[in-house]
């Protein structure tokens, strides 16, 4: 048997947060809450539950929730989506990302793919016969920052590109596109027939009052993009695996095509809770203050040490320069701080498609503030 992923091993988050357990380490690894949802979302999947919603739903998913999500993209951003034939429901953003590479990218086909960037991203795009095209982040080096070079990805641009994946809010960099950003891209892709993959599973974690530049807001970007985004980030609920697309209907009819024989469907009583939950716009509403709350505390916490901190400005990651600290590659610093130190990070030499060291390190901080604070006595001995 000859292997589709010949480059694909376990991945890094299933790695650490074994290695986590193991050596009880506090997790800040994988990005997951270690705290629970609402318990008005649990009383509306036990509502649904008992409503008898327990049978395959409409292939695009419940009518109810796919309203809730156009009322919602069209409350924030200014756009508005056929609930019918423009927003389907997926198993979680990966399902979603997946399947949109495999409705638009051909055998031969190339995505630009800007790194560092999630792991699921190039497998995909392999899955699809395409080849990924990396473009780093940062304008250079010497710079250090993680902000978008256009001339780098105008310069990646051939006849064979098919697609662009965006993120914004960025994992593992938490930096956040800018308007301006987003006009540069629009400007760049307008003469091309180019499809934007736009992953906002971060779009309600932003701080320090910027505002998310979903690219519904830009409508030239809109037209030609799917627009992925995840419960599971939004509600504390990373194991429901549901999340959804918004694509103009063209595009959303070859996204179909592909979802109905991947999934088919996506949980019922789930997809019906979070349509009645998100009535109140209020738990995704107060998500920035909440989670910058989280931010202030860890960064707060780690400024009498060593790491030098990089800017976090959305999701709900702090990258950290450990270079004063310790010799060690990224792999080997972080699986030292799990097993001796006692607190898990990921490397992010692994969203990087030739593994680059930087002595970078990413924490995740949607933890209970005892968990931080556990994990930041830890890392104050260093
Ligand atoms: N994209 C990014 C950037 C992510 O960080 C994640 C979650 N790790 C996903 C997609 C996948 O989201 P989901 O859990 O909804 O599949
Ligand atoms: N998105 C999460 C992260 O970046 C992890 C998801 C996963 O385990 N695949 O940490």
């Amino acid at each position: 048997l000859t292997t589709r992923l010949p480059k694909v091993g376990t991945t890094i988050f299933t790695v650490m947060s074994a290695l986590a357990q193991d050596h009880d380490a506090v997790n800040l690894g994988q990005g997951f809450p270690d705290f629970d949802c609402d318990p008005r979302l649990l009383d509306a999947v036990n509502a649904a539950l008992r409503a008898g919603h327990n049978q395959y739903p409409p292939m695009a998913g419940v009518p109810a929730l796919r309203e809730a999500i156009a009322a919602k993209i069209e409350a924030l951003y200014g756009r508005r989506y056929d609930p019918g034939r423009e927003i389907t429901v997926t198993a979680g953003a990966t399902q979603a990302i997946l399947t949109a590479i495999l409705a638009v990218v051909h055998p031969g086909d190339e995505v630009i793919v800007l790194e560092p960037c999630y792991d699921s991203y190039e497998p995909n795009i392999e899955l699809a016969g395409g080849k990924a095209v990396f473009v780093p982040l940062g304008r250079s080096a010497e710079a250090g920052d993680f902000r978008p070079d256009f001339a780098r990805i105008a310069q990646a641009i051939t006849p064979r590109t098919r697609a662009l994946i965006l993120n914004t809010p960025h994992n593992p960099s938490a930096t956040v596109w800018t308007a301006d950003d987003m006009r540069a891209l629009a400007d760049l892709l307008r003469p091309t027939n180019i499809v934007v993959i736009s992953d906002e599973v971060y779009e309600h974690m932003i701080f320090d009052g910027q505002q998310h530049e979903s690219v519904a807001r830009h409508a030239d970007l809109a037209e030609r993009s799917f627009i992925v985004s995840s419960f599971g980030k939004t509600y504390h609920v990373t194991g429901w695996k549901v999340g959804y697309v918004a694509a103009p209907a063209a595009l959303m009819a070859e996204f179909r095509k592909v979802h109905q024989f991947n999934v088919f469907t996506v949980n019922t009583p789930m997809q019906h809770a979070l349509a009645a939950y998100m009535a109140d716009p209020a738990p995704y509403l107060e998500l920035p203050a909440f989670y910058q709350r989280k931010r202030d505390l860890f960064r707060a916490g780690l400024s009498g040490t060593r790491f030098r901190l990089l800017p976090s400005q959305g999701s709900y990651f702090q990258c950290v320069d450990y270079s004063a600290i310790s010799p060690l590659g990224e792999v080997d610093f972080c699986r030292w701080l799990t097993t001796d130190v006692g607190v898990a990070a990921i490397p992010l030499s692994v969203f990087y498609s030739d593994g680059t060291d930087r002595r970078l390190a990413r924490f995740c901080f949607a933890k209970r503030d005892e968990t931080l604070g556990l994990a930041l006595e830890r890392l104050s001995r260093l």
